[in-house]
């Protein structure tokens, strides 16, 4: 937990989210500025800054997130989807709470 962070504060309810998915370890939510029709980010509770700060202590938790994209795609009426993880200011990170971006809908995905 962090007492400065968005993403916290939406796990513990303090601020609202669409919630698509919750389990003792992670949550899932609509992104409030979607790039595609369906746009929604896989998220631990456990405040982890990025994937940058990971080690093997996170392994299975990594997994475990990676392995509900398909499935709550899926369940979103996706064919098939995109995810992205920025990590860092200089790859894009704007919310310091690790998180998995999954995405698609409409037409195909461009390659970049
Ligand atoms: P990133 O650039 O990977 O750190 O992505 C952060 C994402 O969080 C952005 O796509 C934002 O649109 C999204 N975001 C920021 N605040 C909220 C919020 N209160 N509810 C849902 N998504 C949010
Ligand atoms: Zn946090």
């Amino acid at each position: 937990m962090s007492s400065d962070c968005i993403f916290c504060k939406i796990i513990q309810g303090d601020i609202p989210s669409k919630k698509i998915y919750e389990d003792e370890e992670v949550v899932a939510f609509n992104d409030i500025r979607p790039i595609a029709p369906v746009h929604f980010m896989i998220v631990p509770k456990l405040h982890v800054e990025s994937l940058a700060s990971c080690d093997t202590q996170h392994q299975a938790l990594l997994g475990k997130m990676l392995l509900l994209a398909p499935q709550l795609a899926q369940a979103q009426g996706l064919r098939g989807f995109r995810t992205m993880i920025n990590t860092g200011r200089d790859g894009g990170q704007e919310v310091f709470h690790i998180h998995v971006h999954v995405f698609g809908g409409g037409e195909t995905l461009p390659k970049t």
